[in-house]
């Protein structure tokens, strides 16, 4: 199975990434979100990363023209219709998913595949909303997208070999490399990554260590190319929280328990980057830690 259109629903951070890598490679993109200003925004987003990307040779100038070509604005679920295979990518919160599931697929051509990035809800539970749970799959892309080389791959209960097959041949028509998953809470990359950073901020909760005593502690001593604190302002301390709150009511054990300094923070709106403040303060000309 080929695919020619693909939809992108969602174009936040992972979704705008979603459609500059597909329409690098010369896929046609539906692009859609709660409004078309959201689009626009990300379009304006997937512009600069291009030109950053023509900068370090990555791309040249008629790649970046093609491929902005070939995004289209989907203006509500309804322009999703002829798409060959639609990437959900809408904020990590599983009753938001649902409803998006459950209202695309009645626009959806019959053998459309439909798969989901999400970082740590199950497959198997979004694919039951949905009228194919045979071709649903879970596409879990890193970010930044255009730069991370691995893309998840996660098979829900009742995800047929033929949609299985049809998704490795779509990543590796990316040229990004695959891990397979089974469908357990937050898949094998988060369900390693987002306990460590959650510990992380028990650290600093604890007053053992600054943010920035953390951050370069786990640079310089663990070899990691970011401190923890600051992947989690990158992730996002929202989808942070939900993932862990996914481990822990998924996997009913203790040691998921979420840091109530990532709640504090979460509730305060200080999200990381994409709200200009977290574990560091981004308005100035160089991050400042918060703490
Ligand atoms: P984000 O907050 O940057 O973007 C989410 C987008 O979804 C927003 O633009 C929002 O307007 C849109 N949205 C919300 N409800 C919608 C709806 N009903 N219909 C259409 N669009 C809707 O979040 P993100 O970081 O891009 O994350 C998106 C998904 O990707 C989540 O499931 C997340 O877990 C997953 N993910 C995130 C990362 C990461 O590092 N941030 C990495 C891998 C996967």
């Amino acid at each position: 199975m080929k695919f020619e259109k693909v939809g992108v629903i969602g174009a936040g951070q992972m979704g705008s990434g979603i459609a500059h890598v597909c329409a690098l490679a010369g896929y046609d993109i539906l692009l859609g979100d709660v409004s078309t200003d959201k689009v626009e925004a990300a379009l304006a987003t997937i512009n600069g990363n291009m030109v950053r990307q023509i900068g370090s040779g990555k791309i040249t100038e008629d790649d970046r023209k093609a491929a902005l070509d070939r995004i289209a604005i989907a203006d509500g679920l309804v322009d999703m219709g002829p798409a060959d295979l639609v990437i959900e990518a809408a904020s990590e919160n599983e009753a938001v998913k649902r409803e998006i599931f459950t209202q695309l697929c009645p626009f959806l051509k019959e053998n459309a595949i439909v798969a989901s990035n999400t970082s740590s809800i199950s497959i198997t539970r979004l694919a039951s909303v949905t009228d194919r749970p045979e071709r649903f799959i879970g596409i879990h892309f890193m970010n930044p997208v255009p730069v991370m080389e691995l893309v998840e791959l996660i098979r829900g209960i009742a995800t047929e070999d033929d949609t299985f097959e049809a998704a490795k041949g779509f990543v590796s028509s990316l040229d990004k490399t695959m891990s397979v998953s089974e469908d357990f809470p937050a898949f094998i990359v988060n369900r390693i990554l987002l306990p460590m950073i959650n510990e992380a901020i028990y650290t600093l909760y604890e007053g053992v260590g600054s943010v920035e005593a953390i951050d370069t502690a786990m640079r310089l001593g663990a070899n990691h190319p970011m401190g923890p604190l600051q992947l989690a302002d990158f992730i996002g301390l929202d989808i942070c929280l939900s993932v862990m709150h996914v481990l822990y009511e998924g996997l009913a054990d203790s040691k998921y328990r979420p840091c109530p300094l990532l709640v504090k923070y979460v509730e305060a709106g200080w999200l990381g980057r994409k709200t200009q403040r977290g574990f560091y303060d981004y308005r100035g000309e160089e991050p400042v830690p918060t703490r």
